[in-house]
């Protein structure tokens, strides 16, 4: 027998919200162009499905993180532009056809030299600070990105950068500002690369359109505006019940006795725990959904296991399907549900949820 837990990833959705990005972009600007992010394993959702999709979609481009990313996309057939965030390889960027981002004006040399030893042109995007305090060029900007233009053997397609707090309107517009005001400084020398700063926050100010923009969380059904409407979450992440307890009352629930039972009890246990990235956090915190109601975790989440409190639920049985990030019947736990109840973001309970469970593929 082996442990059930499986990640549902509705294909169609991804779709679905893809086009919903698209119609903000096009709506604005007919030729702007979409980087759709898919680092870190596509946040979880499995980076070759996912891009597979999108390539099928007609994206313009992918973005990974590092290079190790890109070189998987590749070998599993993906053959549109990928734009690589925050790596300096140099010769794969050849072998695999890639688009570096240059943070770095010495990586930009070799590229130029790498690539006029093997007679080929390198399209690349520069990357220069507005005010995320990450990476990018950040001392005499246009001038550095001048230089960078014309080197030998490389071709500046993009210049970027990134929003710090894209809910911030005010805070954005500088750093939006800072970025066209080199954005002019390159036209009057005629350098007319495409421009980008637009997370998926940033889709919602106009002004951060630019040329192009680079969503992540939207894609796969989230949005930092947790009310935005119009996209569908892309992941159920689903377990079923190992096993269920009759305990009486004042019984210690796992360790540390947290949780003690206040009444004559069922307890379920499910095989989900830390190590499975449904956080400890989530201890005497979080909930389950069991036949299509909500169930309390109680006790101190363990690596494999954590119990729930189903005594409101006395129909439920060992093996029923335990909704632990979806819907069922009336009840629902988003990621941000389990973010509230953990102190962290929607992000980091999808890169954390996605990377462990088995995978499903719904097209
Ligand atoms: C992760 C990332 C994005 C996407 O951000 P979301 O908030 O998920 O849309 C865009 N650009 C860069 C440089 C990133 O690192």
């Amino acid at each position: 027998m082996s442990r059930f837990l499986q990640a549902d990833i509705d294909l169609r959705a991804l779709i679905h919200n893809f086009q919903f990005i698209k119609s903000i972009v096009k709506e604005a600007n007919q030729k702007n162009k979409i980087v759709a992010i898919v680092k870190a394993d596509a946040y979880g959702h499995g980076a070759v499905e996912i891009s597979r999709t999108l390539q099928k979609e007609k994206v313009d481009y992918l973005g990974v993180a590092f290079y190790e990313e890109a070189v998987l996309l590749r070998d599993a057939g993906i053959n549109c532009p990928i734009l690589l965030l925050f790596d300096r390889e140099i010769e794969g960027i050849f072998k695999y056809n890639l688009t570096p981002v240059i943070f770095d004006i010495k990586h930009a040399e070799k590229l130029s030299r790498y690539a006029k030893k093997k007679n080929v042109v390198f399209s690349v995007h520069v990357k220069v600070e507005t005010g995320m305090g990450r990476l990018g060029l950040y001392k005499n900007i246009c001038e550095q990105v001048i230089k960078i233009a014309n080197m030998p053997n490389l071709k500046l397609e993009g210049v970027m950068s990134h929003l710090s707090v894209a809910e911030d309107r005010d805070w954005s517009l500088q750093q939006i500002n800072k970025l066209k005001e080199l954005k002019n400084c390159l036209k009057t020398l005629r350098i007319n690369p495409i421009f980008h700063i637009a997370n998926s926050a940033g889709l919602f100010l106009d002004k951060a359109l630019f040329d192009a923009v680079r969503p992540g969380l939207i894609l796969y059904g989230y949005a930092t505006n947790r009310s935005l409407q119009g996209i569908t979450p892309c992941m159920t992440v689903k377990t079923k019940i190992l096993d269920i307890r009759r305990l009486p009352k004042n019984t210690p629930i796992s360790y540390g006795k947290t949780f003690i039972t206040k009444r004559d009890s069922l307890i379920g246990v499910i095989p989900i725990g830390y190590a499975d990235g449904y956080f400890r956090r989530l201890s005497n915190r979080g909930f389950m959904i069991v036949k299509g109601k909500k169930a309390p975790v109680v006790g101190t989440v363990c690596m494999d296991l954590t119990m729930i409190d189903l005594t409101e639920i006395q129909e439920a049985k060992i093996g029923d399907e335990v909704i632990i990030l979806g819907s069922s019947g009336e009840e629902k736990i988003t990621a941000w549900d389990i973010a509230d109840w953990s102190d962290t973001i929607a992000y980091e309970v999808l890169t954390s949820l996605g990377s462990k469970a088995k995978r499903k593929y719904i097209y």
